[in-house]
């Protein structure tokens, strides 16, 4: 028997990186995964790098007509869910000086009012007690010059863990956040920066890791895969921290 036997998952962002790595763990403990994101060709390959028990439905979760198709799809398919792993997220690196409008909202979009939603119109969906997890990240409790917004988002997406772990108690429904550090996934490249600086980023961030390494998506699959089922059963409202040490020292 796997650990979330015969569950039903939905996974946004689950096209790459943390999302992928943990809808291929779920399968592989028994469960059924929705998973999201904003290009079809990305989710067909994810889906076929999971190999089976997967649906996958393009959408962008900043967009709320795209997240009421997801739900339809997943009502009509599977009437219920049992785990939302909230995981879509993404910034750009700008410091205070040179952000623009457009990075700040694009963030915020999608980490903080994406999520919102995602969560929201997720709720009618959860019959029977459930498991929600939402991707912090360290950064927002660390000063990161450049990462500011980005922190900033993310701290928000904990203080709803928080929030939504009372709202929804008389649900049954647990709900906790999880924040990795540095993990080996396309993320950075898709911050703006020219490769040289990717690497430096890479380097700096690493050197601040007590583990003296980056963290593999797999790494964090176990973590979720841990808070989506019955292990975690007594735990609610928590921040579980995968970001080898770097924030803890
Ligand atoms: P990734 O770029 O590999 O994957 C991001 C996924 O999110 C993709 O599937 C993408 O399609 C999806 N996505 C992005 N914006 C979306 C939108 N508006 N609507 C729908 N889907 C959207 O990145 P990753 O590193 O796997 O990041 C996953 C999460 O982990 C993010 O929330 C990120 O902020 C967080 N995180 C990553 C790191 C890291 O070092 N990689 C560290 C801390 C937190």
């Amino acid at each position: 028997m796997g650990k979330l036997e015969g569950k039903i998952a939905i996974i946004t962002g689950g096209s790459s990186g943390i999302g992928l790595a943990t809808a291929k763990r779920f399968v592989e403990e028994g469960a059924h995964v929705v998973i999201t994101g904003r290009r079809e060709k990305d989710l067909a390959e994810a889906a076929a790098f999971i190999g089976r028990n997967v649906t996958t439905v393009a959408g962008d979760v900043s967009n709320l007509e795209d997240l009421d198709r997801l739900y339809a799809v997943v009502k009509e398919k599977h009437g219920h869910i049992d785990v939302l792993f909230a995981n879509a997220g993404g910034g750009t690196i700008a410091p205070l000086a040179t952000s623009t409008e457009a990075q700040f909202d694009q963030t915020f979009d999608i980490n903080v009012k994406g999520l919102f939603f995602t969560v929201q119109k997720a709720l009618p969906l959860f019959k029977d007690g459930g498991s929600i997890i939402l991707t912090s990240s360290n950064a927002n409790v660390l000063g990161v010059p450049g990462l500011t917004a980005y922190a900033a988002s993310k701290a928000a997406v904990r203080s709803f863990a928080r929030g939504w772990t009372v709202e929804l108690k008389d649900r049954k429904i647990r709900v906790n956040s999880m924040s990795p550090g540095p993990i080996e996934t396309p993320a950075l490249d898709k911050v703006g920066l020219p490769p040289e600086q990717v690497e430096q980023a890479v380097a700096q961030f690493t050197s601040l890791v007590p583990l003296g390494r980056r963290g593999k998506p797999e790494e964090i699959a176990s973590v979720v895969v841990f808070l989506a089922s019955d292990e975690s059963s007594y735990i609610t409202g928590v921040d579980l921290a995968a970001d080898g040490g770097m924030a803890q020292v």
